[in-house]
């Protein structure tokens, strides 16, 4: 299969110059392998996407010389197939509803029987307090909404392979220097630092980790180049993967481009927005000596 990358930005903020160096270095890769680079908008998050951001997305990336095929994927036209894979995992028992708010879940993660909360790709680790409540069952009403969480220990039971050797999570790292070769990752490992994350979320059906394993799959993608913040994300990925039967690419996890005083860039640091730089006459060769490609 050859080399097939993407792009999957969300629009909910400009561009900025970490957006940059993510596209150009996945567009680069795929031309230098004579492979495929797309598109995939990330929307699911309605009360924040917003259609003139998407507009931005794609006057920002032509303006850098990127080409992309065509059709583009947008996750908002894919809510069907999110939810029909929900439905094979509550058919399976390894969803249930989680009431718990924030600050529900603050208190319990930090009772002192817990020791220090700890910090998954989610934020605090669920602790767990709704997972005795009987699996969700399709069609079961889901108050207000509720979150539906992945039953990490069931899910891990059914990933692990009767040859006992292979671990629930391998994949390949091919960029992050620190992580470089096959990753594997234990069972008892996910457990403590990855915990029972929600799949779909309240109001919108679906997740951003559930979405993104389902169109990479959906898009052939052989390789996923994105930010070193998303590594810990990964590991949740190759598990879903594995639990849904899809194919899991290899990872090029790439630096994050940081401000001068070394924080990494957010949607809201709009002074380092591509539209901005654009404004005051740089030119793509600018932008591409700024962020080293
Ligand atoms: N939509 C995500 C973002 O904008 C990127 C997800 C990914 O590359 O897997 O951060």
């Amino acid at each position: 299969m050859s080399f097939t990358t993407r792009f999957a930005p969300s629009p909910t903020g400009p561009l900025h110059l970490g957006h940059a160096y993510s596209a150009i270095l996945a567009h680069d890769m795929a031309r230098a392998r004579d492979g495929r680079f797309l598109l995939r908008i990330e929307d699911i998050d309605r009360s924040r996407a917003r259609p003139e951001w998407e507009a931005q997305i794609y006057d920002d990336l032509a303006w850098l010389g990127l080409r992309w095929e065509t059709p583009v994927m947008r996750q908002s036209d894919r809510l069907p197939t999110y939810q029909t894979a929900l439905d094979d995992l509550l058919e399976r028992g390894l969803l249930y509803s989680c009431s718990c708010s924030r600050a529900d879940i603050a208190a319990a993660a930090s009772a002192p029987q817990e020791g220090a909360p700890l910090l998954g790709p989610d934020g605090v680790v669920y602790p767990g307090t709704c997972r005795d409540k009987r699996p969700h069952i399709k069609g079961d009403p889901r108050p207000d909404n509720a979150p539906l969480r992945l039953n990490m220990t069931k899910a891990l039971r059914l990933t692990e392979h009767s040859d006992s050797s292979t671990l629930p999570v391998t994949f390949e790292e091919a960029c992050l220097p620190s992580k470089r070769g096959i990753v594997e990752v234990s069972s008892a490992e996910i457990l403590h630092s990855v915990g029972d994350i929600v799949l779909a979320r309240r109001d919108m059906g679906t997740s951003y980790h559930l979405s993104v394993v389902l169109d990479d799959a959906a898009q052939g993608i052989t390789d996923v180049v994105r930010g070193a913040d998303l590594f810990e994300a990964t590991v949740i990925h190759v598990l879903l993967q594995e639990l849904l039967g899809l194919p899991t690419p290899a990872y090029h996890h790439h630096a994050l481009i940081r401000d001068d005083k070394g924080k990494r860039l957010a949607k809201r640091d709009d002074a380092r927005a591509i539209s901005l730089y654009r404004a005051q006459g740089a030119t793509p060769a600018d932008i591409r000596g700024l962020i080293g490609l």
